[in-house]
C-alpha cells in the first residue's frame, strides 16, 4: 500500500476550498442572523460518512500536528466510536456519538475539519453531477429561525455548495489520476478515517502519476 499525500499546491487548493466555504456560511448565516451561540446541541456527535481521499489526507495533516499522547487519545476514542456505531446500528438506529475529535465541545482539529462540519447549520443548495438539484434547510435551530423570519423556507438566504464542491472534485481528480473509478469508493466517518490510518492504495504509483507517496 502506497500512502496517497497532498502535494503543496493542493494542500494549498483544499484550504482555500474551505476557506471559501467558511465565507459562504458566514456570509448566510449573518444575512439570517444564525449562531451556534448558546446552542444546547452540539453537531459533532451527529452521523456523518466522508467521501474524498483529499480530505482524508488533509485531515491526516493535522492529525500528524499532535503530540503522541493526543493521537494515542484520538485512536482510542475512534476505537470507542466505532464499537458505539456498531451497537446503534445493530439495532436499526442511526448513531448519535461524539466525534472523537471533539473535546469539552471544541473540534481540535478545527482547521482540518471536513466539508460537512464547515457546511452544516444553513441552508444549502447544491446541484448533484447528474443534474438534480438538492436543497438543504439547515440545522432544526436554523430552520426556526428561518420559519420566524420569512414566510417562505425559500425566500431565506442559503449557501450554494455546487462550485466549491466542483473544486473539490477537481483536486480529487488530480490527487488520484485518471484511474480514479478503479480505485475502492471513500465512505468512512472520521473515526473510521482516523483508525485506517492515512488514505493509502494499492494500484501502483507508475500507474497514477497525479499521486505522490511516502515511499
Ligand atoms: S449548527 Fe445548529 S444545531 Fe449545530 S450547534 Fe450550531 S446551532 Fe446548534
Ligand atoms: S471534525 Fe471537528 S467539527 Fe467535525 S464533527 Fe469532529 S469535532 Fe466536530
Amino acid at each position: 500500500m502506497k500512502e496517497v499525500l497532498l502535494s503543496e499546491a493542493l494542500t494549498a487548493e483544499v484550504a482555500s476550498i474551505y476557506a471559501a466555504m467558511e465565507a459562504d456560511y458566514d456570509t448566510v448565516a449573518k444575512a439570517i442572523k444564525f449562531s451556534c451561540d448558546g446552542c444546547p446541541d452540539n453537531c459533532c456527535d451527529s452521523y456523518f460518512q466522508h467521501h474524498t481521499y483529499s480530505e482524508w489526507a488533509y485531515l491526516f495533516q493535522g492529525f500528524r500536528e499532535q503530540s503522541e499522547v493526543k493521537q494515542q487519545e484520538i485512536i482510542e476514542r475512534s476505537r470507542r466510536y466505532i464499537l458505539d456505531c456498531t451497537v446503534a446500528e445493530a439495532k436499526d438506529e442511526r448513531p448519535q456519538v461524539m466525534c472523537p475529535l471533539n473535546e469539552e465541545g471544541r473540534c481540535i482539529l478545527y482547521k482540518h475539519r471536513l466539508m460537512v462540519c464547515r457546511t452544516h447549520g444553513v441552508p444549502a443548495a447544491m446541484r448533484r453531477p447528474d443534474g438534480q438539484m438538492l436543497n438543504f434547510p439547515g440545522c432544526f435551530r436554523c430552520q426556526e429561525i428561518v420559519k420566524k423570519k420569512y414566510v417562505h423556507d425559500s425566500e431565506a438566504p442559503q449557501m450554494e455548495r455546487t462550485p466549491l464542491l466542483q473544486r473539490l472534485v477537481a483536486v480529487e481528480r488530480e490527487l488520484m489520476g485518471e484511474m480514479i473509478h478503479l480505485l475502492p469508493r471513500v465512505k468512512l466517518t472520521i473515526a473510521q478515517m482516523l483508525i485506517q490510518g492515512p488514505p493509502a492504495t494499492a494500484v501502483s504509483h507508475c500507474e497514477r502519476p497525479g499521486i505522490k507517496t511516502n515511499v
